[in-house]
């Protein structure tokens, strides 16, 4: 990756060909990385689009700078991966929310199940800023083009239903299953473009889960005979997916 440092703004923060940058950010080109102008940053507006941006002013609370270039953004991938993931106690799921985002996944659905240790709506609106910023610099970070969407929590009976409703590929890894593999799932369903993800919390899925799951179309899978940890499992089913319809390529 090159090392010019990229960040996502409000499309409302270019005008014409000038951009203004507020803060964090502004501390973060000054103070940390001691940018001068003239100095190159690359801001995206979540369009798809990016813009490389020639600093002209410094200041303490605002950085402004011109757009010398616009161009498309390259690293989106094709497959939409939707990461349903249920709710997490401390730091593990926001690791998924980092890595998915590194990975490529588009949106995280909290999921609040049977055996979430931790789960009401509470919870995540007390985190989404946090959460927010980690998406927000894990994309940077990674280059991505686009935000991912961080989506309201979600209770699983209403997930499945959504799901079915949209007719959306959706895959649900699940320990007790033993026969089919990820892969397999993904070959039956013709390398589906758009695939949901659902990841049970650190007790997994009750059997009841899974049953109802496959009620709504939902496809059990196995990630093979030993257990991952519920965010383990939510990245590697993630690049799973990517690598196997082909978006982890040059
Ligand atoms: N119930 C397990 C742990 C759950 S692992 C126990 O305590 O023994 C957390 C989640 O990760 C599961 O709900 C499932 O979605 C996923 N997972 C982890 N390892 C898996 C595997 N080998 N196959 C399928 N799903 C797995």
């Amino acid at each position: 990756m090159s090392s010019i440092h990229r960040f996502f703004i409000k499309p409302e923060q270019i005008k014409g060909s000038f951009v203004t940058l507020g803060q964090p950010q502004a501390h973060q080109i000054r103070n940390v990385l001691r940018m001068h102008p003239g100095d190159k940053v690359i801001v995206l507006d979540n369009s798809g689009w990016e813009y490389i941006v020639e600093l002209r002013e410094i200041e303490r609370d605002e950085v402004k700078g011109e757009v010398i270039e616009k161009r498309l953004n390259r690293s989106e991938p094709r497959t939409k991966v939707t990461l349903y993931q249920a709710l997490l106690k401390g730091e593990h799921f926001e690791f998924a929310l980092q890595k998915g985002t590194e990975l490529g996944v588009v949106s995280f659905v909290p999921l609040i199940s049977e055996r979430c240790i931790v789960g009401d709506v509470d919870y995540v609106e007390k985190r989404r800023e946090r959460w927010e910023r980690i998406i927000a610099e894990a994309a940077e970070q990674s280059g991505r083009g686009v935000l991912p969407r961080l989506e309201e929590p979600v209770l699983f009976a209403k997930a499945c239903r959504d799901l079915k409703l949209r007719g959306s590929f959706a895959v649900m890894p699940w320990e007790g299953e033993k026969k089919l593999s990820l892969k397999e799932a993904l070959a039956q369903g013709g390398k589906p473009f758009s695939v949901s993800i659902l990841i049970g919390p650190e007790g997994g899925f009750s059997e009841r889960e899974a049953e109802m799951a496959r009620r709504y179309g939902i496809i059990t899978v196995s990630l093979g005979p030993r257990i991952l940890r519920a965010e383990t499992a939510g990245v590697v089913a993630s690049a799973i997916i990517l690598y196997e319809l082909g978006d982890m390529r040059p």
